[in-house]
């Protein structure tokens, strides 16, 4: 993706939905403020899971979304002046689906201060705003009625856990089946890094559950926000998660876990209160898929990595 912040084409500007009816000059130094960002075919704008506070209004080109994984059917293709990311940016929530380019695309992106002060400065722009949401309201309405009638098996088990907003162990399962089927045949590589958090127990025991809690969620937004586009995240279960790196190697799959271990060191808050309280460390375990392996022999195998790590002293990577 290139950052530009170039002159932006009226014309293209004329088909934003959300600029309806505004007029332009009364909001021309606001629009100065936004980038123009070119993505290429296939290039993932926007995956689930993560924070999100830019609205990217399609200037050309046309975007895909998929709910669960980009090899799903797409649930929706936008058309130059649609945008994405409204949701995210307005609720603070995580973002619910891939976004990708299903053509070279050209995107005006506008981050949260920008929206918020064109909403107060313009009624047509706060206007179209709530058309926008309402239209999206709308088309999620249709889609899960759409899985309701094929009894998609989302609909049963769900597909993100409920406390850390990441995707569930039923999802990964799922997920990873796809990426070993689609690693053998494209002969490409694909590493797995499985994280635990250090005696998490204690966390528990000495603090209470709720904070336990806390620290999960802290510690699964700070590696969620550490990831690439391509770099998947689930929690497995209890105090782990796991990462799926489609088209890695083990050397790249090791920096990727450095990034994350040494993330988590810096980036964990404090508890609200400002508690003093143990800084959570993370063991990690990473493997890459050999040939003949199944998803399970993966998993494995860096289950095994994990705990040689946990061996070594905790607090560490191993391979
Ligand atoms: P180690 O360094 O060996 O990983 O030690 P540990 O204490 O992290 O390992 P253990 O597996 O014994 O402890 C995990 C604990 O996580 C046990 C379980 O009660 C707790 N746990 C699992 N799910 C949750 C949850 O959703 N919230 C909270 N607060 N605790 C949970
Ligand atoms: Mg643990």
């Amino acid at each position: 993706m290139s950052d530009q912040n170039m002159y932006i084409d009226e014309m293209d500007l004329g088909y934003i939905h959300l600029l309806k009816g505004v007029n332009r000059e009364s909001v021309k130094g606001l629009l100065d403020l936004c980038t123009i960002q070119d993505l290429q075919p296939e290039e993932i704008l926007l995956s689930p899971a993560r924070s999100n506070r830019t609205v990217y209004l399609l200037l050309s080109g046309q975007l895909r979304v998929h709910l669960h994984s980009i090899d799903t059917d797409p649930i929706a293709l936008l058309d130059p002046g649609e945008s994405v990311g409204e949701m995210s940016t307005i609720d603070h929530q995580m973002t619910s689906a891939f976004v990708v380019a299903n053509k070279p695309c050209k995107i005006l992106a506008m981050d949260e201060d920008i929206l918020w002060s064109l909403v107060q400065s313009s009624h047509d722009a706060a206007c179209n705003l709530l058309f926008i949401l309402v239209k999206r309201l709308r088309h999620t309405d249709a889609v899960i009625a759409s899985y309701a009638e094929i009894g998609d098996q989302y609909e049963q088990y769900g597909s993100v856990d409920a406390l850390t907003g990441l995707h569930n162990r039923h999802w990964l399962d799922n997920m990873l089946k796809r990426l070993c089927a689609r690693s053998s045949t494209d002969n490409k590589p694909l590493s797995l890094i499985m994280i635990d958090i250090d005696h998490f127990k204690e966390f528990n025991d000495h603090f209470g559950h709720l904070y336990g809690d806390h620290v999960l969620y802290s510690v699964a937004r700070t590696i969620s926000d550490l990831l690439r586009p391509t770099e998947i995240i689930a929690r497995y279960g209890g105090d782990e998660f796991i990462v799926l790196l489609p088209d890695l190697d083990i050397t790249v799959a090791k920096m990727v876990a450095e990034r994350l271990h040494r993330g988590v060191m810096e980036r964990i808050p404090a508890m609200p209160d400002g508690r003093n309280i143990p800084h959570p460390t993370i063991s990690v375990g990473v493997a890459e898929m050999q040939t003949g392996q199944t998803p399970e022999m993966l998993i494995d195998a860096a289950d095994k990595a994990l705990y040689r790590a946990k061996d070594m002293g905790r607090n560490c990577i191993a391979v």
